[in-house]
């Protein structure tokens, strides 16, 4: 067993992300466009679409998702 792998009844646990923790997910309630509706550069609102946008950019300053 390695000492880093968490178990429950015997089942190995799934370790946390190492990508986001809570708080970093928590900071994206305040600042993603997809909870606040808009850019977090210029604070224009960026609209929702049909379908869901799957990369989130600002038509204003071009602001990418991919590059925050
Ligand atoms: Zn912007």
């Amino acid at each position: 067993m390695k000492p880093t792998q968490a178990f429950y009844n015997g089942t190995p646990i799934a370790p946390p992300s190492i990508h986001l923790t809570t708080e970093q997910k928590m900071d994206l309630l305040d600042w993603h466009p997809i909870f606040t509706g808009r850019c977090p550069n210029c604070e224009r609102p960026i609209r929702e679409t049909t379908p869901p946008r799957s990369h989130w950019d600002c038509a204003e300053c071009g602001w990418r998702e991919d590059l925050a």
